[in-house]
């Protein structure tokens, strides 16, 4: 087994590391994240560096790479302390690119292209997180046109999105199979309401509540087809895990370097803090933690790109890269001792930014409950 990167994947890390250290210095993100400002014009540098545009196919202008070179990217994004809560434009417009129509495809792109998105995510609502099916936005027709009434809760990005992919469901359908539609819905529709929801991390997008109060679409704004929302939805999701757990092993390590750096640093009691076995015991459990997150991370992705169903293998590693992250990044805040808990010191950004994994994008225990049954399933003969 070759461990290696290729050299144009590691021409690309290394040109990476360079525009983050030009473009989004440790002030630029610390500035950004206390003021609550999307960090734009760092977006559109990867965008202009072509970033931003990598495992988007060439037909829709940019560069075809596949997975693991994906997930490098946006570990090593994560690793030199930038969220990549803001990267994965290929993810999260494939949806788009896959089953929308030319025009939806055509907005998605030219938002693309400047380093945004056009669209945010539109399927949790108060009474339905873990459990989807339990949706209750609704969307009805009348005379030619569509109306979507409903409430739409932690919707991220949705206040400088222009647009939202919403899943709604069919009232008059029964079959839960059939029930649930994508639309593209304007944000600027009269009928959509938007307040931000205050929350512990990631600062640099806004996560809100969206109203929908008999807000008049098209028929031409359904995306893909009628009564396959969820079908579409579960797509994505694999992938989606996975560059979170990609990001989660990179902030790990960033918060481990920062930690170990320190402890060679630190005197107390005549001596470096490192040389106290509690010390070195902490780093020594953080840098097998980061081995496996990688190892975890790369293997997926690798079968990703071989075809090989990641459904077990993309849960087991986003659950165990978000605890671990987690863990890690306690560790290397007690590593800091009280710098660490300032917010002079990035580790309590990644701290509090890192805990939201654990919940967003399914939560640990929606990970136990697909890997679980993932399992089992196996073992069923
Ligand atoms: C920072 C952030 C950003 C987000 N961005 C978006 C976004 O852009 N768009 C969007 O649509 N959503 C978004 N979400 C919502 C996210 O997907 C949900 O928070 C998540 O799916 C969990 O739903 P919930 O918060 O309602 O928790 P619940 O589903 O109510 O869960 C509460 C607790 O019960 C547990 N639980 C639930 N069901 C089971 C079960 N069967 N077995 C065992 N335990 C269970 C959960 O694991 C959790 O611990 C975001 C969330 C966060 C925190």
């Amino acid at each position: 087994m070759d461990f290696r990167l290729s050299e144009e994947q590691e021409l690309l890390l290394e040109s990476l590391r360079e525009l983050i250290d030009r473009e989004c210095p440790e002030e630029y993100i610390r500035e950004h994240d206390e003021n609550h400002k999307y960090p734009s014009s760092f977006m559109q540098a990867l965008t202009d560096n072509g970033f931003n545009m990598l495992g988007i196919p060439e037909e829709y202008g940019g560069t075809e790479v596949d997975i693991l070179t994906l997930m490098l990217v946006a570990e090593e994004i994560a690793k030199q302390g930038v969220p990549t809560y803001l990267y994965g434009n290929a993810l999260a417009i494939d949806d788009m690119l896959t089953f929308g129509s030319e025009e939806q495809k055509a907005i998605t792109m030219e938002y693309a292209k400047k380093g945004d998105m056009a669209f945010c995510l539109g399927f949790t609502e108060p009474q339905a997180g873990s459990d989807s099916s339990a949706l209750a936005t609704t969307y009805t027709r009348k005379n030619g046109k569509v109306y979507i009434n409903g409430h739409k809760t932690f919707i991220t990005g949705a206040k400088r999105s222009p647009y939202m992919l919403c899943m709604a469901k069919n009232p008059e359908e029964t079959d839960k199979s059939k029930m649930f539609t994508m639309w593209f819905v304007p944000m600027d529709a009269p009928g959509v309401t938007i307040e931000p929801l205050p929350k512990l991390g990631m600062n640099m997008v806004e996560t809100c509540e969206v109203y929908l109060e008999n807000v008049e679409i098209e028929e031409k704004d359904l995306v893909g087809e009628e009564g396959k929302g969820f079908v579409q939805l579960m797509k994505n999701f694999e992938i989606e895990r996975l560059m979170l757990a990609a990001g989660c092993c990179g902030a790990a390590q960033c918060a481990f370097e920062d930690a170990a750096r320190y402890a060679n640093q630190r005197i107390q009691f005549g001596k470096p803090i490192g040389t106290f076995q509690l010390i070195q015991e902490k780093l020594t459990y953080m840098a097998i933690k980061i081995e496996n997150m990688r190892n975890m991370v790369y293997k997926t992705a690798w079968q990703k790109d071989n075809g090989i169903s990641v459904r077990l293998s993309s849960a087991l590693t986003k659950l165990y890269c978000a605890q671990s992250a987690f863990e890690v990044i306690d560790d290397a805040m007690q590593i800091l001792g009280g710098i660490g808990y300032t917010t002079d010191h990035r580790v309590s950004r990644l701290w509090r930014d890192i805990r939201s994994q654990r919940i967003a994008g399914g939560t640990d225990q929606i990970m136990v409950h697909i890997a679980g049954r993932a399992i089992l399933k196996q073992y069923a003969n």
